[in-house]
């Protein structure tokens, strides 16, 4: 299916070099390529300007409340595991209000593909200072220089169990697709952290172009060289830092279910335990 039929035809309403462009680019590249059809495919977006990649990305779309895209696309895998189901979401969505979402689903391995558009600032709520925004810059929120330490989402990911954690930018679109490629291919829970400049509220595209590059082969061989490739703080690599295998929830869950059979057995009798209080 060519990439054009992943285009809902609407006019995307981002600003002028804004790295959202990038990221829709490379996913209908990348659903393109790997040959899926609009309706094997749902993507949920949170709240932020991330948000409206489902109305111009041509697959099964939800757009969820603030930072609720994770458990939506976990309960959308669960019902259908037939599905490949993309999140997108924002580093305020995922980092901030939705974290527990999002790392719980690292741990449980759920089958889902997160793609985060990491901009490093609220961008929807007009600039304020976000959970990656670096030491120093300023915001609204912060006009003196943010004086709060950002997260690191890549060495997050690994520590709650992520089986495939990857850094994007979004203006190396043919870079970004074959991360998402390969996310899509991965069997259990995948994260893409793509730095993504705002030119209007944080424009980190200057610094990004300086600092970021390729990783070579297909990542690190082991969980301890992940974490030194997350912890490089004088550049900033990109590519698959992690990728490991594990039963996936959906299976997990599958395994654990009761056969119907046996659930009315299986039922304790709680009759005269009740009797005591009626
Ligand atoms: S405010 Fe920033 S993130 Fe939002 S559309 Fe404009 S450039 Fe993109």
């Amino acid at each position: 299916m060519a990439e054009r039929a992943f285009d809902t035809g609407r006019r995307p309403q981002w600003c002028p070099g804004c790295g959202n462009y990038g990221i829709l680019a490379a996913v209908r590249l990348a659903l393109a390529e790997l040959g899926l059809r609009r309706e094997e495919v749902v993507a949920v977006s949170g709240i932020g300007c991330h948000g409206r990649i489902t109305e111009y990305l041509d697959v099964n779309a939800f757009h969820a409340i603030h930072g609720r895209a994770v458990p939506v696309a976990e309960g959308v895998k669960l019902a259908n595991p037939g599905l490949t189901v993309l999140v997108h979401t924002g580093d305020g969505d995922a980092y901030s209000i939705g974290l527990s979402h999002l790392l719980h689903a690292a741990r449980r391995n759920a089958d889902i593909k997160v793609i985060v558009h990491d901009n490093m600032v609220y961008a929807l709520t007009a600039g304020q200072a976000g959970p990656t925004t670096p030491r120093g810059v300023r915001t609204r929120s912060t006009p003196a220089g943010n004086t709060e330490e950002p997260f690191n989402p890549i060495l997050l990911l690994l520590a709650s169990g992520a089986t495939f954690v990857a850094r994007g930018f979004s203006d190396d679109v043919q870079h970004l697709k074959e991360l998402i490629k390969r996310a899509v291919r991965h069997r259990g829970f995948a994260v893409i952290d793509v730095l993504q400049p705002c030119p209007t509220f944080y424009d980190s595209r200057p610094l990004l172009r300086e600092k970021v590059y390729r990783l070579s082969g297909r990542g690190a061989s082991s969980l301890r060289e992940a974490l030194e490739l997350a912890l490089e703080a004088d550049r900033i690599p990109i590519g698959v830092i992690y990728e490991a295998e594990r039963p996936t929830f959906e299976e997990s869950f599958a395994h654990a279910r009761v056969p119907p059979a046996l659930r009315g057995a299986a039922k304790p009798d709680l009759s005269g335990l009740l009797a005591r209080f009626l």
